[in-house]
């Protein structure tokens, strides 16, 4: 694992190899702004690398990484909410046309939100809380493979992200797509787990 003075070479050398070979595209993403199509909402975990899966340059994505990629319900109380924020930001002022939920195995959010519905007590201050996000949704999968409660998971943050009214409206005009995919880690591979777009 990289030490900071490992992540400065990394820096340097993406400066030599990179950022040299292409200054046009920084000096474009610097003068014109970003213009991403797509808003990716995807798990903190070191091991899911949204640039590295998708093959996506800079200006390409707006991500929000959060811990096991939630979102939650539309709620407009006045209280801090940062992956929201994210969402309208990417929705309503740079219009993405489409959102993806990514999802992951071995996801560890995940793993304490099931730990949580089945009355295991944890020392930690806010992981509960925030997972909780999900707690309907995975609850009827406890016993099952992990991967069902991640998969549900998943698919309850489709579905808040169709309580923002805003985003109601864009989907139902046809502007904005939402996609939740799961990859797994070990296979390499990537299932769709819930797809919506405009009625044709
Ligand atoms: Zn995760």
């Amino acid at each position: 694992m990289p030490s900071i003075q490992q992540l400065l070479q990394g820096f340097e050398a993406f400066r030599e190899h990179y950022f040299k070979k292409d200054t046009a595209l920084f000096k474009r993403l610097a003068t014109q702004g970003q213009k991403p199509s797509t808003l990716l909402i995807s798990c903190s975990d070191s091991r899911v690398d949204p640039a590295t899966l998708f093959g996506t340059e800079p200006g390409d994505l707006f991500i929000v990484r959060n811990v096991a990629n939630l979102v939650p319900p539309y709620e407009s109380d006045g209280r801090s909410y940062g992956t929201s924020s994210a969402i309208e930001f990417a929705v309503r002022d740079l219009g993405v046309s489409q959102i993806v939920i990514l999802g992951h195995s071995n996801c560890g959010g995940i793993h304490a939100l099931c730990n949580h519905l089945t009355g295991e007590v944890s020392e930690r201050e806010f992981i509960a809380c925030w997972v909780s996000i999900a707690s309907d949704a995975v609850a009827p999968y406890l016993d099952q493979p992990r991967q069902q409660a991640e998969r549900a998971a998943i698919h309850a943050s489709v579905e808040n992200l169709k309580t923002f009214p805003w985003i109601r409206e864009r989907l139902a005009s046809g502007d904005l797509t939402l996609h939740g995919w799961w990859f797994d880690l070990a296979a390499g591979t990537l299932s769709v787990v819930s797809e919506e777009r405009a009625e044709p």
